[in-house]
């Protein structure tokens, strides 16, 4: 399933990190950074960190990180599209539905591309063949 860059930015932008993660993990406000246990491997001081201001978390001990996708993508164990529905249902966003007709568009967009490429290897095959000297 294709999400434009819009969608993903706006799941992103109505999804905080802080608000997402202290869901999961028992997060402390340090300075201009949140901090935890990782969620990631066992350790029993905090190297867990989470920007607001980036909206990003970071591992210093196992160095995972990213933002609000991949965090629940990692914690969740989820692919992209299953990290982005979750969050989207979280913050009532309503994504495209994958239905018959956006499959259509596909498919049809893929032919197209599909006769493109054949009509460019036909013409560039022959622009350097012995005829088509002169216009080369
Ligand atoms: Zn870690």
């Amino acid at each position: 399933m294709y999400y434009s860059n819009d969608i993903i930015d706006e799941v992103r932008a109505q999804n905080d990190i802080v608000d997402v993660i202290s869901g999961y993990v028992k997060i402390k406000k340090r300075g201009a950074n949140y901090t935890g246990l990782c969620p990631f491997h066992s350790e029993k001081t905090p190297s867990f960190s989470v920007s607001q201001g980036k909206q990003l978390f970071h591992c210093f001990g196992c160095n995972a990180g990213g933002d609000v996708i991949s965090f629940i993508m990692q914690y969740e164990n989820y692919s992209f599209s299953e990290a982005l529905n979750f969050l989207a249902k979280r913050a009532n966003i309503q994504l495209p539905e994958s239905n018959e007709s956006n499959r259509h568009i596909n498919d049809e967009r893929n032919t197209i591309l599909q006769i493109n490429k054949e009509a460019a290897k036909y013409f560039y095959n022959n622009l350097i063949s012995e005829e088509g000297k002169s216009g080369l």
